[in-house]
Formats: structure tokens, C-alpha cells, sequence
């Protein structure tokens, strides 16, 4: 098949919520129906329960679940689909963060009773920034839930895009009597606890058809003119440029446990949802069809068995062919590397391939080359990919050393495990401080534990209380030079050498900015 086929065929998204509102429970009714799997159950929720004394051990074990589970491969009505996991718990949000920079859309779940919480907000304003198309699946209808209404009106202010429902829910809870899919003006009945895969599907040609009162009766049916009027009214048709813009947001309803109204969300989103795309780098636009291969990494599992150093990292591919054993160039390296042993992930089976396509994500074995951001390609130059971001993280804490035989082992460890994004590391002078700086307070536990055990170095964490770290650009240099000198002890540096200023209140951030006018300070790297 030639590349543009490949192209065409496939999608490579995420799913993403705050936890329990039906993550796990979609991927899974996603993979019956790919065929991918056959029971129920055998998707493993990637959720890391905190429970009041850490249990190291269950952390060791979800990071093997998650790697299992870190990309869901397999085919739908001639497509090819690619679900990259993202972990639910907010301490690995920039985890979460550097996967949607690998996907070319998303499927954003929320809970009809919860409605849009924190978690849900942060994570569409990364999607905002990077404007991915959002479909939204509003999920457990079968509860008593909000009014729709109110969820749409919701979703538009806190997560700031504008939505269209494409479905819409007839009762909710114990008056749940089924979905009617606008887009495709049909009506799905709901039955509790279907395991089948074939629904109950009745076309409706018009919505004013007597029919339908037969159907659904005569009260739900009232109510469904009047809301479908009322939504006709209100809401512009919908339109699939605005979708692929990130302009606006399709919504579906459904209850994902039951498996209802997942198989409009799979057919809708196949229809509209983007091919894989190209991506910025300092080589300008690099498109899918470009005739070098080109991918870059966004994610490294390590040491899962910690007697060997073995690492994967996960490179989801940006443009032409990818073959086994084939030497590409290393964005960072002279040296060209090439791979034996370059794994897929279709269902849950790893498996060895000879060739991925754009869109695909596929597993490096690595042992200690790549970091977060890296890219590799083929042709005469090495290209890197622009905006695999940091965000600034929320807790800092200054990293000691406990044991002084061994400060080259926790050197090692902390620049390996930074490598690997499960936390920032700022670099402060004089004296070589270490400041690190993570989402959640569970990565420090994580970092001490395989400190320890993957590198024999103990550590201890002093808090630092640090507001954000700002990344500043500016066209005065000389004002940005004034800055550091004057504020020195708040200064660090990143993995990559740029200066960060680590502001430890609003208000001295403010101060900063009104003294120091031609700085722009950023809460984000990728400012460029
Ligand atoms: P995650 O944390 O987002 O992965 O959420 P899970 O998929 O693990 O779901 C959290 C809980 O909600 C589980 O107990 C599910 O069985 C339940 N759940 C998921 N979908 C539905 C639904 O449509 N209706 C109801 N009533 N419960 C659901």
C-alpha cells in the first residue's frame, strides 16, 4: 500500500478525563469492538490508587501495567486505530501533557453528574493550545445525571470552546430511554447491560413522524421535539472544518458500561476525526507524506526489570516509512543509530515489526540515548521537532544527597529519571543545586524509591517554595542579563540550558514583570 493509503487509514488518539469518569471502562467497549479484545475486563484500569502508606510495589506494578497499556492498536472499518493511554492520576498530568503532543485528536469524557471538573480543564487547555480536535462523550446517562442543557452550557465556559451536541440523550437516569443521533437522524434504544455488539437502531426520518411516539411514547417524545428545536435553535449546523480547526466541539451521550452510544461516538468519530498530521520543526512544516522518515519521542519506560538498564522509548511517527534496521539520524547524536528490535503495540501484544507509518507509535529499546523530545530521521540532516513542552511544575523541592559515596550514582539516577520526564530538574548556581519540580507530590516518593533501588543512591527532599517556573524570552538582552544578575538565587537552569526564573509568589512575579518591561516570562517552554 502506498504511503498516503497508510496515511489515510489511520488515527491516533487519546482519551482523557478526570479519573473515574469512564476512561478505562470506553477504551475497553473501543477494543470489543475493534475485535482487539474478546472480554470484557482484560483492559487493566492504569490508575495509581494513593493510598495513606505508598505501596512502592503497586507503583512498580502499574508502571508495567502502563506500559502494557500505553498504546491500543487495532482496526475498525478499514481504518487503523492508535489509543494512546494517558495515566488518570493528577500527579502524572505532565505525562499526560507530552502525550497529546502525539496524538492527532482527542475524546474528552466527562461524568453527566460530575459535569467539568479541575482535572478536565487543565487538560483541555493543553488540547486549546495546541488547538486538537476534541469530541466530547458525555457518560453514565443511565444515572441521574445533570440536565444537558446545563452540561453543554458547562462544558462552553470552563473549558472555553464552543460545542455542538450530535447526539442527544432522551430522559437520563431511570428515564433513560435511549440516544437520538442527530448527525445521522436515527434513534438508538437503550437497554441495560448490553453485552451485544448489534444495537437497536430505528431510523427516523423525520422527527415529527407519529412513529416515534409509538416508539418512545408520547411524553419523551414531546420533550425531544421541543429540545431538538430547541438545539436547532441555539446552535449553528455542525461543521466539520470548525471540528478540525479546534474551533468547536462535537458532543455524543451514552453510557460507556453499557456500551451504549459508543458505537455512534467510534462511526462519528471515524468520519470526522483528522488523519495523522505533520508537525513543526526548526526544518519548518514536516508534512506526513514528506518523503524522509521522520518521528520524535515523547514517552521512556525504563528499567522495568532493574537488572538490566533496558528503557523504551515510545516514537510516534511524523512522516515517511519507518524500517527495521535501517540507520537514522539522532537529532542530538552524530552518530546514526538504527533499530532491531522496533515493536508495535496492536491490542495487548508487543510484537517485533519490519515498518510504521505516520500516526504510528511504535517502541525503541534503548539503553540511555534518547530523552523526552528527541526525534530521529532519515535523509542527509537531523531535524528536531518544535513543542514537546514543559509546564511549570507546582511543587519544587531541593534534592539532597544522604550517602556522599555515592553522589555520582544520584547524579546518574536524577539526570536519567529527568530524562525520562517523571520530574523537572533546574540546575541552580552557585553549587550545583538540584531543584526538582513535579505536578504531584507521588513523583517524589517515585524518585527516592528507584533512586535507591535502580541506582543505590539515597536522597532526601527539602520543599521550596517556589510559585511556578517562568521561562522568559526577550528582545532586550541586556534587560534579560540585568535580571539574572539581580536575581541570581532565583535563577536555574532547565534540561536544555535555558533560563528559568523561579518566582516563589504572584506578586514577585508581577514585580518582576512591571520592573523588567521587555521580558516576557512564560509558565510554558514551548513559547517559541
Ligand atoms: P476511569 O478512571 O476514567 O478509567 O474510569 P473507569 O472506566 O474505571 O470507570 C469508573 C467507574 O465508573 C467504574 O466503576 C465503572 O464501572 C463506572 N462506569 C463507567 N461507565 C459507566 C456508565 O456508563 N454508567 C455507570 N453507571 N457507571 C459507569
Amino acid at each position: 500500500m502506498s504511503i498516503e493509503k497508510e496515511v489515510e487509514k489511520r488515527r491516533t488518539f487519546a482519551i482523557i478525563s478526570h479519573p473515574d469518569a469512564g476512561k478505562t471502562t470506553l477504551t475497553e467497549k473501543l477494543l470489543l469492538f475493534g475485535g482487539a479484545i474478546q472480554t470484557a475486563g482484560a483492559v487493566k484500569n492504569n490508575k495509581i490508587e494513593k493510598t495513606a502508606t505508598s505501596d512502592f510495589m503497586e507503583i512498580e506494578k502499574q508502571r508495567g501495567i502502563s506500559v502494557a497499556t500505553s498504546v491500543m492498536a487495532f482496526e475498525y472499518g478499514g481504518k487503523q486505530i492508535n489509543i494512546l493511554d494517558t495515566p488518570g492520576h493528577k500527579d502524572f498530568a505532565e505525562d499526560t501533557y507530552r502525550t497529546l503532543t502525539a496524538v492527532d485528536s482527542v475524546i474528552l469524557i466527562i461524568d453527566c453528574a460530575s459535569g467539568v471538573e479541575a482535572q478536565t480543564e487543565r487538560l483541555m487547555e493543553v488540547c486549546r493550545m495546541r488547538k486538537t480536535p476534541v469530541i466530547v462523550f458525555i457518560n453514565k446517562m443511565d444515572r441521574e445525571g445533570r440536565d444537558p442543557f446545563d452540561l453543554l452550557d458547562e462544558l462552553e465556559q470552563k473549558l472555553d470552546i464552543k460545542v455542538r451536541p450530535l447526539s442527544w440523550p432522551i430522559g437520563i437516569g431511570h428515564t433513560f430511554k435511549g440516544v437520538y443521533n442527530i448527525f445521522d437522524k436515527n434513534l438508538n434504544l437503550f437497554a441495560a447491560n448490553k453485552t451485544k455488539i448489534s444495537e437497536e437502531i430505528i431510523n427516523v426520518k423525520d422527527i415529527n413522524d407519529p412513529e416515534l411516539n409509538e416508539i418512545i411514547g408520547d411524553s419523551a417524545t414531546e420533550v425531544l421535539r421541543e429540545e431538538m428545536e430547541l438545539i436547532n435553535g441555539v446552535y449553528d449546523p455542525f461543521d466539520p472544518e470548525e471540528y478540525l480547526r479546534g474551533d468547536i466541539a462535537p458532543v455524543f451521550f451514552g453510557s460507556a458500561v453499557n456500551n451504549f452510544g459508543v458505537k455512534e461516538l467510534l462511526e462519528a468519530f471515524l468520519r470526522i476525526s483528522p488523519h495523522p498530521r505533520g508537525r513543526d520543526s526548526d526544518h519548518g512544516f514536516i508534512k506526513p507524506l514528506d518523503k524522509n522518515f521522520s518521528g520524535f519521542v515523547f514517552k521512556i519506560h525504563a528499567n522495568l526489570d532493574p537488572k538490566h538498564r533496558d528503557r523504551i522509548a515510545f516514537l510516534r511517527i511524523v512522516s515517511g516509512k519507518f524500517e527495521r534496521n535501517t540507520f537514522y539520524n539522532h537529532s542530538r547524536n552524530v552518530k546514526k543509530m538504527k533499530f532491531s528490535n522496533p515493536t508495535s503495540f496492536m491490542a495487548q501484544d508487543k510484537s517485533v515489526i519490519d515498518e510504521a507509518y505516520p500516526g504510528d507509535v511504535i517502541g525503541l529499546y534503548d539503553t540511555g540515548s534518547f530523552k523526552i523530545g528527541d526525534s530521529i530521521s532519515s535523509g542527509s540532516e537531523a531535524i528536531n521537532f518544535k513543542g514537546i513542552p514543559s509546564f511549570s511544575p507546582e511543587i519544587f523541592m531541593e534534592l539532597e544527597n544522604r550517602d556522599p559515596m555515592k553522589s555520582k550514582q544520584l547524579d546518574k539516577g536524577i539526570k536519567q529519571l529527568t530524562d525520562e520526564g517523571v520530574a523537572q530538574l533546574f540546575i541552580q548556581q552557585p553549587g550545583n543545586r538540584k531543584i526538582v519540580g513535579t505536578v504531584g507530590q507521588l513523583q517524589f516518593e517515585v524518585i527516592s524509591y528507584r533512586l535507591e533501588h535502580e541506582y543505590g543512591a539515597k536522597c532526601a527532599f527539602t520543599p521550596k517554595r517556589y510559585y511556578k517556573a517562568c521561562w522568559m524570552t526577550t528582545d532586550n538582552q541586556k534587560q534579560l542579563e540585568e535580571f539574572i544578575r539581580a536575581k541570581t538565587v532565583y535563577i536555574a537552569k532547565d534540561k536544555d540550558d535555558n533560563y528559568v526564573f523561579l518566582a516563589e509568589t504572584p506578586f514577585l512575579l508581577q514585580m518582576a514583570q512591571t520592573d523588567y518591561p521587555d521580558i516576557t516570562f512564560h509558565f510554558t517552554s514551548d513559547f517559541k
